[in-house]
């Protein structure tokens, strides 16, 4: 991005890349700090949920148990109803044990050998309830048992145990407890041994959240809590830092565009200052050589000194030919002035081209013959008469012959020409000047542009000539063109339309 105004390509850079960086680093890092943030709080509430959902269900079981203990007692107090009975009519009851004190099954009598709970209940924590009295769930094998100490018919103490039935568990109370809950959580219970005894939907396509411990009545039990994968907390965070991360790109590259917008617009606003300034300076070089020349031969023949003849036409030729330099620059400048503020208009008019190209060759035949040029003018003989304004096209031509007359070194030819090609007027100028760099073709019609300072130096000029010769082409409907190789010199051809606008013949090219 370096200009030609020194360097700020570097500078700009940096106070568009520091800025995009800074805002960018904290953008990322803030998000992150934002997406673990976020789910570490889904990651509590679902936390927070499960405990809340396994507490609800402890404290249904404590209920039931409760119930189910009253109901035992009663059974046995009153025996009309026999222990089979009260079995019958507890779902969440999957087997019913009974013990005395010495340890004799009172129920069921016929236990078997292999029988898991009855060895569990005859020894370990169960045997405890005999001196403390209350109840207490076991895990047992497999088996999760509830169990108390109750009083016999006579009045003597048994020990009762109630193993929970899994199938019951499921049906009783799992089922209803989840299916009044969000439909978007998905919950498992697991046994002891990490075994899934329910499950609200396959989890094959969720993710694990949480996973509690019931604090009553299922000892050793898990209440876990998944998501399914879209609804995932993961899922949801990296959508939302992608929104986000996309917002931030897109407000980068806003503000980097919007940057260097400004930075080209200032730049050639700051250009565009500096060649006006030098148009300014170069005007008035313009203006002030050939008016003190013109002052100078003046005030010498006022003073009667030159009394040769031939000495004194040459000073009036002298005198002619800086004033007429100086029209033409003031020329330039007024219309130049006026088509910058667009009020110039064209007058165009059936016109002959001969005649018009041979006088603006003849205006310049004194400073041409100084120069020492050959002039070569070549019209063709049919030209038709063309619709012009024949006041800018002189105007344009004679720009070309000065630029002809300006930039040429050792070989000095002036060719001219008007020819038909391709149903257009060419109007052909060239030279065997110092020439011009291909890259500069397009740049030199522009308004104040002068090739690199060495190839001009010492050469007069305003940098409007070309700009003004573009735009009477222009205004023609017709064109401008250069070919030119530095050392070899230059040929410009403005191109006009024959017939009117609109009835124009096409090209033959
Ligand atoms: P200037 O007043 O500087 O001559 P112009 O608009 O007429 O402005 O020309 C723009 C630039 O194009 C010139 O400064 C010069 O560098 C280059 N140029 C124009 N005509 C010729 C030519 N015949 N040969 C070489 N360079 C030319």
């Amino acid at each position: 991005m370096t200009g030609p105004l020194g360097r700020p390509g570097p500078i700009v850079l940096l106070a568009v890349l520091a800025p995009a960086a800074i805002v960018t680093v904290l953008g990322y890092v803030s998000l992150r700090q934002w997406a673990r943030s976020s789910e570490l709080l889904f990651r509590e509430q679902a936390r927070d949920m499960a405990s809340m959902t396994a507490d609800k269900i402890g404290m249904m079981l404590r209920v039931t148990d409760d119930e189910l203990l009253a109901r035992l007692q009663a059974t046995l107090v009153d025996g009309h109803v026999t222990v089979e009975a009260f079995q019958a009519a507890a779902p969440l009851v999957d087997r019913v044990y009974l013990f005395d004190r010495r340890g004799t099954a009172r129920y069921p009598t016929t236990a078997h050998a292999d029988d898991t709970i009855a060895a569990g209940l005859r020894t370990g924590p169960a045997q405890e309830l005999w001196e403390r009295g209350g109840r207490r769930e076991l895990v047992i094998g497999d088996h999760v048992v509830l169990a108390a100490i109750v009083k016999s018919a006579s009045g003597e103490p048994v020990l009762a145990a109630l193993s929970r039935s899994r199938e019951g568990l499921r049906r009783q109370v799992f089922e209803g407890t989840f299916a009044a809950l969000d439909r978007a959580t998905l919950w498992e219970v697991l046994d002891e041994a990490g075994r899934p005894v329910y499950q609200r939907a396959p989890l094959s396509d969720a993710d694990l959240v949480a996973s509690v411990p019931f604090r009553e009545g299922l000892p050793g039990w898990r209440l876990a809590l998944y998501q399914s994968r879209d609804a995932s907390p993961e899922k949801a965070v990296r959508r939302q830092v992608a929104y986000l991360t996309a917002a931030l790109g897109v407000l980068l590259v806003v503000i980097v565009a919007g940057i260097v917008a400004t930075y080209r617009l200032v730049r050639r606003e700051m250009e565009m200052a500096r060649l006006k300034s030098d148009f300014v300076a170069n005007v008035s070089h313009d203006l002030k050589t050939p008016l003190s020349v013109v002052r100078m031969y003046g005030e010498t023949l006022d003073m009667g000194r030159v009394t040769d003849e031939a000495k004194r036409r040459e000073y009036y030729r002298v005198i002619t030919r800086e004033s007429e330099r100086l029209s033409r620059l003031i020329d330039n400048v007024l219309d130049f002035s006026r088509i910058d503020s667009g009020r110039r208009r064209y007058e165009l008019a059936p016109t002959a081209v001969e005649p018009l190209v041979r006088e603006t060759v003849e205006a310049f035949a004194y400073p041409l013959a100084q120069a020492g040029f050959k002039v070569d003018v070549e019209i063709a003989p049919d030209l038709p008469l063309v619709s012009l304004d024949a006041e800018a096209v002189r105007q344009a031509l004679a720009n070309l012959i000065d630029n002809a007359l300006k930039y040429s070194a050792e070989r000095r030819l002036l060719q001219v020409g008007a020819r038909l090609a391709g149903g257009e007027l060419a109007l052909d100028v060239a030279d065997r000047g110092i020439g011009i760099p291909a890259s500069e073709h397009d740049k030199i019609f522009e308004k104040f542009y002068r090739v690199g300072r060495s190839e001009t130096q010492g050469r007069r000029g305003s940098g409007v000539g070309l700009a003004l010769v573009r735009h009477v082409a222009d205004a023609h409907g017709g064109r401008v063109t250069v070919e030119s190789r530095v050392g070899e010199g230059s040929r410009f051809t403005i191109w006009l339309p024959v017939a009117p606008k609109g009835e124009r013949p096409s090209r033959a090219s």
